[in-house]
């Protein structure tokens, strides 16, 4: 019997979420011949975003685009996903989101309605014959989880930059706009968003950040990490030690009560290396540790590791790497 594999699929400013993308490779991973691949978008004005994703998958794009969606609020959302898994040809067995706020709000309300089994923040998976088993991190990535759907139908979120992004398809989907009638009664409505304007590259999805601790001493000290970052097409992040201290904004906070980041390359500028820190960041590829103490504990998860003060190392790496991009 064909099994259904459903991706829900986010936008940022108009533009696919790379986690999205990766959702779908991990459901063309998965699935196999006979297997319906569809992907659900939700929001508004997304002419640009359906055409740019139905170059991704192969089975039907499910659009609804709906003004009362140009802002994710979450029971409207949940409505839209559910009247979308309605409109399937068959019942959804997999259900693949990012483990994003979005991610993390809609998957639960989904398995919950469903009655369905659901793994979050998964790092890996392993399919072997029928048998799919997602990992994921434990105790703040000191041990991994490895669990089963029992019988194989769930909702999953995944953790960003952990799986390759999906590869063009051979042929473009199919865009199916869809109908959204919001529910009449909702117990909460959004009023307002305040976003804090930010052009820059988004922290839980850059291939490289640079983070400061409290060693960057101040605000202005947290220059010269962005200079280093923004040469390298990156993100800054923060210890929540410096964001305490007010250098910056708890929005860059990572760790345990902040961000998970997974990028390629993670530098840590003035940071000691709490494992509330390590939760957020000990899963990257490769982890630079900047720190004027040797004996700091970041440098026992290090990759490489240079005892120095920060304020000297950091722009000379800058300047290194613009004369390399030059
Ligand atoms: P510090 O520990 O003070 O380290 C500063 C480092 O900078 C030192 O190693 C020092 O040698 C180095 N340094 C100083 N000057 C220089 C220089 N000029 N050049 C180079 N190096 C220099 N923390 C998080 O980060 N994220 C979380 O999500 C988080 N959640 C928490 C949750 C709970 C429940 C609790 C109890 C704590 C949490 N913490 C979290 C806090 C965590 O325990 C640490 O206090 C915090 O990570 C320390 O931040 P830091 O490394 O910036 O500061």
């Amino acid at each position: 019997m064909s099994k259904s594999y459903v991706v829900i699929v986010e936008t940022k400013e108009g533009k696919l979420r790379q986690v999205s993308l990766e959702a779908l490779h991990a459901a063309n991973l998965l699935r196999e011949d006979g297997d319906h691949l569809s992907a659900v978008l939700l929001g508004h004005q997304l002419d640009d975003a359906a055409a740019e994703l139905a170059r991704y998958i192969e089975g039907q794009l499910l659009v609804i685009d709906h003004a009362e969606l140009h802002t994710y609020q979450p029971e409207l959302a949940f409505e839209a996903v559910i009247q979308a898994l309605n409109a399937l040809p068959d019942e959804p067995k997999l259900i693949l989101l990012g483990h994003t706020a979005i991610g993390r709000d809609l998957a639960p309300q989904l398995a919950a309605r469903l009655a369905c089994g659901q793994v979050s923040d998964v790092t890996a998976i392993h399919k072997d014959g029928n048998r799919i088993t997602f990992t994921r991190p434990l105790y703040a990535g000191k041990a991994f989880e490895q669990t089963i759907l029992t019988d194989g139908t769930g909702v999953v979120t995944l953790r960003p930059n952990n799986l390759a992004p999906a590869a063009p398809a051979a042929a473009a989907g199919t865009i199916v706009p869809l109908e959204f009638t919001p529910p009449s009664t909702l117990q909460t409505i959004l009023k307002d968003v305040v976003r804090k304007v930010s052009g820059k590259v988004d922290l839980t999805e850059a291939k490289i950040v640079v983070s400061g601790g409290r060693g960057v001493k101040s605000a202005v000290g947290f220059k010269v990490l962005e200079e280093l970052a923004d040469c390298l097409g990156g993100a800054v992040g923060a210890s929540r030690g410096a964001c305490d201290a007010g250098y910056c904004d708890y929005a860059l906070q990572i760790g345990q009560t902040g961000k998970v980041v997974t990028p390629e390359i993670y530098i840590a500028c003035g940071i000691s290396g709490a494992i509330q820190h390590l939760a957020g960041m000990s899963q990257s590829r490769i982890i630079i540790a900047i720190n004027k103490d040797p004996e700091a504990p970041i440098f026992k998860v290090a990759d490489y590791g240079i005892v120095g003060d920060l304020f000297e190392v950091v722009p000379l790496l800058t300047e290194q790497f613009k004369e390399v991009f030059a």
